[in-house]
């Protein structure tokens, strides 16, 4: 890659001042290159306060309002290691099938026809076989592992976020659904995961959290395991920009990316704008975005619900995973969430009652809390790729353009930790190893 085009040197200066008199939190290396980032979720957000504390001079595009897109009503949890495996897993085929006889399932798919979209599936499929799963597993681990410490340092500082570190507790009505979970997380600590958990019987569970009703019949404690509420992690973000002089440029749609000398020029609804590198954060959209010049990137929507409650009951302590029913919920100051649900269907926004009532009844079964009176019910789209893991680094063939998404049911987590490895890349070139098994030349 070829170093980057300087601005002037009095913009430079000009911008470390204001970046020292405004408490942006720059690093002590310092590069100067106009980088644009497309779309404004924690993806987008998280890599723009990098590429900003880096020296980079960045604009962020965002087509709706900042952070209103899945980064917004989910849970919130910051779950490296449940995250460290990868969705297409062995077994899981068999196991959507069987769901998806039940309208009420944690999981559907609604066929169509759609060339991509078979041969994502195809790839998910083939994504299932154990050596496959294994190869995913171990990338999860070498890129999830930094998420905590990523996270913690953004907070050391000063964006600003509602934390919640008491721990995950994992509630089951069966000791054969426990048992699964804790082999997979024997599994972690096998590859090298640095995680601890601890078993618990139906009583302790009920000790250590009050709000689990007499049907939980065993816990798992994952004490570093935690939770943030997404929408304040968001706007800390948009703080934290601001004063690292970022301009954020809301409710303007990039329509087109062209090559342009050494850089790009992005066509929006909002006039063009010019850039030595560009970095595609844009969820499922960034797919359209890159079609034209050339790069598929097979991406799917992964439709989840949530409903947000002051409620009734026993109010949860801990962020809690109601595990048959694949339910997380998550207290926060201001009520209790629970979401769950992975809808393969398009991109369709639209609120399905049958599931949005399932995870209800999840909270009946699993919790002494309801729901009652939700204060919000949502629906959010998780960009997923076939292989179950983030699509990080330069895109194949254009030089200068980047992409971060794919990051599925795990963006909240993975957002801190993705942008620290990514802006490095995008500002010298160098891929850091974490990235290597992440990067979209995967599907060139
Ligand atoms: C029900 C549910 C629960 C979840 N729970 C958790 C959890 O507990 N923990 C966790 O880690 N993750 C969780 N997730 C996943 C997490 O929400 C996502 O992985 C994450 O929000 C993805 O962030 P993003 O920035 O890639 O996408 P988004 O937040 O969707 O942002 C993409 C943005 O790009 C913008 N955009 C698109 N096209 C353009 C364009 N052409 N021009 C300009 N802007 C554009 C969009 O408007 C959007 O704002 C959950 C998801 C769901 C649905």
């Amino acid at each position: 890659m070829k170093p980057p085009s300087r601005s002037s040197a009095a913009a430079r200066d000009a911008r470390r001042l204001s970046h020292k008199s405004t408490g942006c939190s720059r690093l002590e290396h310092y590069d100067d290159v106009k980088v644009t980032v497309i779309g404004g979720g924690v993806v987008g957000l998280g890599t723009a306060y990098e590429l900003a504390r880096a020296g980079a001079e960045v604009t962020l595009v965002e087509r709706d309002r900042l952070g209103a897109g899945a980064s917004s009503g989910n849970t919130g949890w910051i779950t490296p290691a449940l995250c460290a495996v990868p969705v297409p897993a062995p077994g899981v085929v068999g196991q959507a099938l069987k769901w998806m006889l039940r309208p009420d399932s944690p999981f559907l798919l609604r066929p169509r026809l759609d060339p991509g979209f078979a041969a994502w599936l195809w790839h998910f499929r083939n994504a299932c076989a154990p050596a496959r799963f294994s190869a995913g597993l171990q990338a999860l681990v070498a890129h999830n592992r930094g998420a905590v410490g990523a996270l913690l340092d953004w907070q050391a500082q000063g964006v600003e976020f509602e934390s919640y570190r008491e721990g995950t507790i994992f509630a089951a009505l069966t000791e054969a659904a426990l048992r699964n979970e804790h082999e997979l997380y024997a599994r972690l600590q096998a590859e090298g995961f640095p995680v601890e958990v601890e078993l618990l019987s139906g009583d302790e569970a009920r000790d250590r959290e009050p709000a689990l009703s007499d049907r939980v019949a065993a816990g798992l404690f994952s004490p570093d395991e935690w939770h943030v509420r997404p929408e304040s992690l968001t706007a800390g973000l948009v703080d934290a920009l601001r004063r690292c002089g970022c301009e954020v440029r809301e409710g303007v749609t990039v329509t087109q990316l062209e090559r342009e000398r050494e850089g790009w020029r992005l066509a929006t609804t909002s006039g063009e704008i010019g850039a030595e590198r560009v970095v595609v954060t844009a969820s499922v959209w960034s797919s359209d975005l890159l079609r034209p010049l050339g790069y598929r990137l097979p991406l799917e929507a992964a439709k989840g619900y949530s409903i947000t409650a002051a409620g009734g009951g026993t109010r949860p302590r801990h962020a809690v995973y109601l595990l048959e029913a694949r339910v997380a919920c998550s207290p926060f100051a201001e009520g209790v969430r629970l979401a769950g649900t992975l809808e393969l269907a398009g991109r369709d926004i639209s609120l399905n009652r049958t599931r949005v009532r399932a995870i209800e009844h999840a909270a009946e079964t699993y919790l002494r809390w309801r729901p009652v009176d939700p204060d919000l019910e949502w629906a959010g789209l998780r960009p997923l790729a076939p292989d179950g893991l983030p699509v990080i680094g330069a895109v194949p063939g254009c030089q200068g353009l980047f992409v971060s998404t794919g990051h599925g049911m795990a963006g909240i987590t993975l957002a801190a930790v993705s942008a620290q490895l990514l802006a490095p890349f995008v500002l010298h070139g160098n891929e850091p190893p974490e990235l290597i098994s992440l990067s979209p030349a995967r599907f060139a």
